[in-house]
């Protein structure tokens, strides 16, 4: 349907109504409350001079201003940038002035992070939850502000990707591509269609019978870790729950026992997040001793989930589907994953089938289609695919090849279509012309007793190329280098062998779980 991302929460408010929306500690907002809300701070920022096109900035950590804001910066046709909380002072003057933010709303520390550097940027405007926030928008009206939008080319959002690899880039999302993909992603976990009321709202139906789906509307509980400033957060933790009339609960920081004496009395029905939560989880004793009948479905995404878990996650859940969805930045969210329906895990390993409205292909270093069964890089085309970088013409170019958009993934599809990632292209070594995928090596020691987490990055020699070097945090002392070592080595090719191993703590990995690379070949 062709709305704008005002129509979600207009939707919500009037399908979902006195149902709870969000919970925090002991604070609730219902669905109205938060349309409401939404309303007097979209006609707050109006009053304030913002106008259609300008660009706001969330800072802050989730809390429930946090939709608040956010739905009222896209019903007062404003661009919403997301920007974390727990950047560096230099990071985010950067970002802020790549985005042309006019105003920001902060929270707690962030807010003195954003004020030693707000004349470093355009912002003229700070709202701080706690201290203003409330009082800026009180008083004003809670019916939305007329302004038109074109859902193809207005962004809603100018989103940063997660800066794993590299300086984050701003990629630009028009309304149409968030819609899109949350309508894509509910269509595949839920059996939706959309419906758009004669109000201007988005709704949705449930098609198919009750047992097919895992999950009614207007039934689901979850507790949201993700952080809104990333796709994962805003789209699923955000959008999709609105749509599709979810309750989020809030929880500050991730403590397995702490999350699963929540959920169980919560009766949440859903975990998602990235596989650092899942391998907490799993690594937890009260796993096996919670209640948690309630739970129906398991989805992972952002970074790859290792077997083990899986396996682990499937046994303790067996009635339960368990789905690994796949995306980036550049394509709103999601690209590939599910479907949901029924119970059991979608083929094991793969990220599962593109999405509704979406293609994906396979193709060789010089971008000819490979296929199925052969590596090479994925490529995604739909609608939920950005139109641009902000402000980088030649990556852009680089990026955007005939409506493809090329990844920087290398994956595999098989002969029905599911999709295998098997390694990030930069993360990827060469060895005297042979290619090494990291992730086969880290799967093997993540498979290996007494082992919670491996990363392997290159050691680079002049003349032959990257050796294979791995970090690991071992659970059991009594694991040595020699057995993982010789555990993996004799099971793989005489080029993939590790050559050296270290035990570390902790691996170090970014805000939407994903492992620094990059931090580890410094260390080298
Ligand atoms: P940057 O592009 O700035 O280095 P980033 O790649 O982390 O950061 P995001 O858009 O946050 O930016 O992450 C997208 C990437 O996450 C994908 O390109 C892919 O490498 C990885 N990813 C996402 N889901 C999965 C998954 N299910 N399995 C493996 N990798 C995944």
């Amino acid at each position: 349907p062709e709305v704008p991302v005002g129509a979600i929460v207009a939707g919500a408010a009037a399908r979902w109504g006195e149902r709870v929306a969000y919970r925090h500690h002991d604070r609730q907002l219902t669905f109205t409350e938060v349309y409401r809300a939404a309303c007097r701070f979209a006609n707050a920022l109006r009053a304030n001079g913002i106008a259609p096109g300008d660009t706001v900035a969330i800072h802050a950590p989730n809390c429930l201003a946090y939709p608040v804001a956010y739905y009222g910066i896209q019903l007062a046709g404003a661009t919403f940038v997301p920007a974390n909380p727990l950047l560096p002072p230099a990071d985010l003057a950067a970002q802020l002035a790549d985005s042309g933010a006019v105003a920001a709303v902060t929270f707690g520390k962030a807010a003195q992070t954003l004020a030693a550097i707000q004349d470093r940027t355009a912002v003229r405007l700070v709202v701080t939850v706690g201290d203003d926030f409330d009082e800026f928008h009180a008083g004003q009206p809670e019916t939305p502000p007329d302004v038109p939008i074109d859902v193809h080319r207005a962004l809603a959002h100018l989103a940063y990707t997660g800066g794993t690899t590299g300086r984050s880039k701003g990629v630009e999302l028009p309304h149409r591509n968030i819609v899109v993909n949350a309508l894509q992603y509910t269509l595949w976990n839920n059996g939706t269609v959309p419906v758009v009321d004669p109000a201007g709202g988005l709704t949705l139906d449930q098609v198919g019978s009750a047992d097919e789906w895992p999950v009614r509307l207007g039934t689901g509980v979850i507790i949201n870790l993700t952080p809104w400033f990333h796709a994962m957060g805003i789209i699923s933790g955000v959008n999709m729950s609105m749509l599709t009339g979810t309750t989020v609960a809030l929880q500050d920081g991730f403590e397995p026992r702490r999350y699963l004496a929540e959920a169980e009395r919560l009766r949440i029905t859903s975990i998602g997040g990235a596989p650092a939560l899942f391998a907490g989880l799993v690594a937890c004793p009260d796993l096996a001793t919670r209640d948690l009948s309630s739970v129906r479905t398991l989805g992972s995404g952002a970074a790859p989930m290792p077997h083990e878990t899986t396996r682990a996650l499937h046994d303790r859940f067996p009635d339960a589907t368990i789905v690994e969805g796949y995306g980036l930045t550049e394509v709103t969210l999601i690209a590939t994953g599910g479907p949901a329906f029924r119970s059991g895990i979608r083929k094991p390993g793969t990220v599962g089938v593109p999405v509704p409205g979406t293609e994906v292909k396979i193709v060789d270093a010089d971008g000819e289609p490979l296929p199925a069964g052969e590596k090479g890089e994925v490529c995604v085309r739909g609608p939920q695919v950005m139109p641009r970088y902000h402000n980088r013409p030649e990556e852009t170019d680089a990026t955007l090849v005939d409506g493809w958009l090329h990844t920087g993934d290398i994956g595999v599809l098989d002969e029905d279509g599911y999709l295998s990632i098997v390694d990030r292209k930069k993360d990827m070594l060469l060895y005297k012309g042979y290619n090494v995928y990291p992730r086969e090596l880290e799967e093997l020691l993540m498979a290996q007793p007494g082992v919670r987490q491996a990363a392997v990055v290159g050691r680079h020699r002049t003349d032959v190329g990257e050796l294979p070097v791995a970090f690991v945090v071992r659970t059991d002392e009594a694991v040595t280098d020699e057995s993982l070592l010789a555990a993996v080595n004799d099971n793989v090719l005489p080029y993939k062998r590790i050559r050296e191993l270290y035990f570390v703590d902790e691996i170090p990995v970014s805000a939407a779980g994903k492992v620094l690379k990059r931090e580890l070949r410094a260390r080298l």
